[in-house]
């Protein structure tokens, strides 16, 4: 008889041991994880995973090398999710065990560069420090330099980091309020995101414009911080809920919707009331964020013609954390003369998944090169995703193929066929 341990989850935030129960075996999430796809092993599949963390709670295994590999390997994509017929819900189970392995000391991902990503990333003003910095060794020559000689092979988490950075933009902050045109529908506070506001900011006006022009009235409190998406992902609970607590805090209450255009941050808000159960003001907050895309999608835009074939990547926490599969699709297709193609294994994730890619980069640039040979297969000239985290990383694999491709986010698809449609139709509204 195999000898039984302690549990090895203790104390707050344990794995749920009924949500563990439900799963009956089926197998039907092995084909759609993206790990088990590439390492084609039990137990770096959805059943697998719940296997050992179910083994855990029960004490019949410890917190050992392998498991933590394991869970470690786990993009959090939650493609087993939304293919599970037992409704298991596989995302909170493992940000739950995640938690616990990173608490015991017992993850397998280096842990100084956990550190630095953590203490940089949900800090927009430091972030923002980082990324001024950055954007001067990259307009220096410097970063030709390195990467010429080779200088960071010997680092390569590193040389992941600095592979995935974009050309840094110039800082352009969306404005405080961006006030509706024509018929006014109501008023949205805008999540400006850490990643989003510093890389994309173009994305965030873009947003903040489409939205107006579809009667909203667009307030973005410049003081707002992280969501703590990134903390969910890491299992970092405590960190995720003084972050929720702070941005509720942050964000004005007498709004309509909150609409985020990031797909990581708009999953984790919806979840705040799950892991702040209680809290009346983060429950109201969850209740009411959107993603962009589903406050445009029955808008009257000016859309001008745009002749381009262009292909739709499903970001993971769109269409498995917040169930928006359609809107992005929808909206894209009403674009006079855009094409959109279909693209193949549209919800199998890119590699990116938050900071995946950086602590992982192995299984990362495997599924990067999946994603990019299905996107070159469709032929289109424009890639398109709701989410920062696969725009970084798309990007990065088309700079490095030296493809003719651009990648960008809808409201920047959007934006364009506006510019294109102006001669009829923002001018009418008073821009
Ligand atoms: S979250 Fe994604 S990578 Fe992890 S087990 Fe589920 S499908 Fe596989
Ligand atoms: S997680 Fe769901 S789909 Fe996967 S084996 Fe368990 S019950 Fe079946």
């Amino acid at each position: 008889m195999a000898e039984t341990l302690a549990p090895a989850f203790t104390g707050a935030d344990v794995p749920d041991m009924a949500a563990l129960r439900t799963c009956v075996h089926c197998g039907i999430c092995l084909p759609v994880c993206p790990t088990y796809r590439v390492l084609g092993e039990e137990m770096d599949s959805p059943r697998g995973r719940l296997y050992l963390i179910r083994a855990a709670a029960e004490g019949r295994i410890g917190l050992t090398p392998s498991l933590t590999r394991h869970l470690d390997l786990c993009l959090g994509c939650r493609a087993c999710e939304t293919a599970c017929p037992s409704g298991v819900p596989f995302g909170s189970l493992l940000e739950t065990a995640r938690g616990q392995v990173e608490r015991q000391g017992r993850s397998t991902t280096p842990r100084l560069l956990g550190r630095l990503i953590f203490a940089l990333f949900p800090r927009p003003d430091r972030l923002g420090a980082a990324l001024g910095a950055l954007g001067l060794y990259q307009r220096s020559g410097l970063q030709r330099l390195v990467r010429a000689a080779g200088v960071l092979r010997v680092a390569p988490r590193l040389a992941a980091m600095e592979a995935l950075l974009p050309v840094v933009p110039r800082r352009a902050d969306v404005p405080v309020l961006t006030p509706a045109r024509g018929t006014r529908r109501g008023r949205v506070a805008l999540l400006t995101g850490c990643v989003q506001r510093h890389l994309y900011p173009d994305v965030n006006r873009a947003t903040a414009r489409l939205l107006s022009l579809a009667g909203w009235d667009v307030v973005a409190p410049p003081a707002q911080g992280c969501c703590g998406g990134l903390d969910l992902h890491a299992g970092r609970l405590d960190e995720l809920r003084l972050r929720a607590r702070a941005l509720t805090a942050a964000l004005p209450d007498d709004v309509d919707w909150v609409v985020t255009n990031a797909a990581g941050c708009g999953s984790a808000m919806r979840e705040y009331a799950h892991w702040l159960p209680g809290d009346a003001g983060v429950a109201r907050l969850a209740g009411r964020v959107r993603d962009v895309s589903q406050l445009l999608v029955d808008a009257e835009l000016p859309l001008g013609r745009l002749g381009a074939t262009v292909t739709y990547h499903d970001a993971c926490h769109l269409v498995h954390g917040q169930k928006v599969r359609n809107e992005p699709r929808a909206l894209l297709a009403r674009i006079p003369g855009l094409r959109l193609v279909e693209l193949a294994d549209s919800e199998l994730c890119c590699g990116s998944a938050g900071i995946y890619n950086l602590l992982e980069p192995a299984m990362a640039e495997r599924l990067l090169a999946m994603k990019i040979e299905r996107i070159v297969q469709t032929g289109a000239r424009i890639v398109v995703a709701g989410n920062p985290g696969c725009l970084l990383q798309i990007a990065k694999g088309v700079r490095e193929r030296g493809l003719d491709l651009e990648v960008l986010h809808p409201v920047q698809v959007l934006a364009r066929a506006l510019d294109q449609g102006r001669s009829f139709g923002e001018q009418d509204l008073g821009r």
